[in-house]
């Protein structure tokens, strides 16, 4: 059988795996703790459930336009005028499935064959094997001095003539890490001098904490004129729990907007309509739902830092959003996937190997479960690295002995 050299090119998205690992073993009735999630557990907005099912209760669910049934686009016009002080018209919004589909409609719109597009790293997972289905490559960039956040010149040294597009994400997946506000207005007229497109993937940006604002890349741009290659991406996803609907977008320029709606129009038709009535109503409606899921984050991320500080060997930095942390375990073990196997075998909880975020050692550990999953995840994590801890260990009613050192 002939399967494409691109498809055999990309890696299969870990963090969905991982999903259907730990699925399949919760059905076998093995206790399993899953600190690898993406998704908060909060139901989604009553406003969006009402809206959806008007809909569906008609019985009539059509084709709509491509880029967004007006209504939505007229709901991200708000948004964006509310959150980001800025007035767009219909022809800036592309509505897409979620803010991966928006960002991949657009990686499709500005990249020529072999054009480069930076990221720093850690970076999320999904963005070098997009790069590469838009027929680019994806250029990562550490920070020299060990942090998550590169220096605007680490940015800019890596920028070369193949250098199309530079992806930000703040707060970031996987880090928790918020950039500068000096970065993001340093990395924006960096864009501007040099021409670049900038992708703003603002996926998690209303989930800030310690009374931060989240970041507003328009304040730092020059040009914001229909010649601006500043796109910015947002979602219902992570702010609103609602995941599964798969409703995000992005806002561009006109002529961008109009290259991605085309390719999206042949390629999905647009994202699902009831789908697009939940957002309507989760954006339009009351809002106190992200609220307290930020409120409820924060404090799992406390818990969950208490713990990890508690551990002799690992390093930690306190995320300032999102619901990750990303913590150096590399003096328990270098081989970050070998140790999220251990720690899934051994004690049943589920992380995610830093290695996949462009950072090996580390590993990703969520706070969007429950408090009591976080608790008893960082103790099974513990006990099973902990060279000083007890022989037993009990899951349930499950006795657990050490046989390893
Ligand atoms: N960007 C980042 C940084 C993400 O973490 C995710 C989801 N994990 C997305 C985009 C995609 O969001 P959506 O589910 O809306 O496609």
């Amino acid at each position: 059988m002939s399967i494409s050299q691109l498809a055999r090119s990309i890696v299969e998205s870990p963090t969905l795996k991982l999903n259907e690992t730990a699925a399949l073993l919760r059905d076998k009735g093995e206790p399993v703790i899953h600190l690898g999630g993406g998704e908060p557990k909060t139901r989604a907005p009553i406003d969006a459930i009402i809206n959806c099912t008007a809909l569906l209760n008609t019985g009539e669910v059509r084709y709509a336009p491509a880029d967004g049934i007006p209504q939505l686009k007229k709901a991200v016009i708000r948004y964006t005028e509310e959150h980001y002080h800025r007035l767009v018209s219909p022809g800036h919004v592309v509505v897409s499935n979620g803010a991966k589909h928006a960002l991949m409609m657009a990686l499709y719109a500005i990249l020529e064959p072999k054009d480069e597009v930076i990221f720093p790293a850690p970076f999320w997972v999904s963005y070098p094997e997009m790069v590469k289905l838009a027929g680019g490559v994806g250029v990562p960039v550490r920070a020299e001095d060990g942090t998550f956040q590169p220096t605007v010149k680490e940015i800019a040294e890596a920028v070369g003539s193949y250098t199309k597009a530079i992806i930000l994400n703040s707060p970031n997946n996987p880090s928790g890490v918020m950039y500068s506000e000096e970065f993001v207005a340093g990395v924006v007229e960096l864009c501007e001098k040099k021409k670049l497109w900038l992708l703003m993937d603002d996926t998690y940006n209303r989930l800030v904490f310690d009374g931060r604002a989240p970041t507003n890349c328009y304040r730092y741009a020059a040009d914001l004129t229909e010649s601006s290659q500043l796109i910015v991406f947002n979602c219902i996803s992570k702010m609103y729990a609602m995941t599964g609907f798969r409703i995000g977008w992005a806002v561009g320029n006109k002529e961008v907007s109009a290259a991605m709606a085309n390719i999206q129009s042949q390629q999905t038709s647009g994202p699902s309509v009831p789908a697009q009535w939940a957002a309507v109503g989760a954006l339009n409606g009351v809002q106190s739902a992200i609220d307290g899921l930020r409120r409820t984050l924060e404090n799992n991320r406390n818990i969950l830092v208490t713990h990890l500080k508690s551990f002799s060997g690992v390093r930690v930095t306190k995320p300032n959003g999102t619901f990750y942390t990303f913590p150096d375990f590399s003096a328990y073990n270098k081989d970050s996937n070998t140790l999220a196997k251990f720690l899934l075998e051994k004690v049943r909880v589920v992380t995610v190997p830093g290695k996949d975020f462009g950072m090996e050692g580390y590993l990703r550990i969520s706070f969007c479960g429950a408090i009591k999953e976080i608790t008893e995840g960082m103790e099974r994590i513990k006990w099973a690295l902990d060279p000083d801890a007890p022989n037993e260990l009990y899951l349930g009613d499950r006795k657990l002995v050490r046989d390893w050192r």
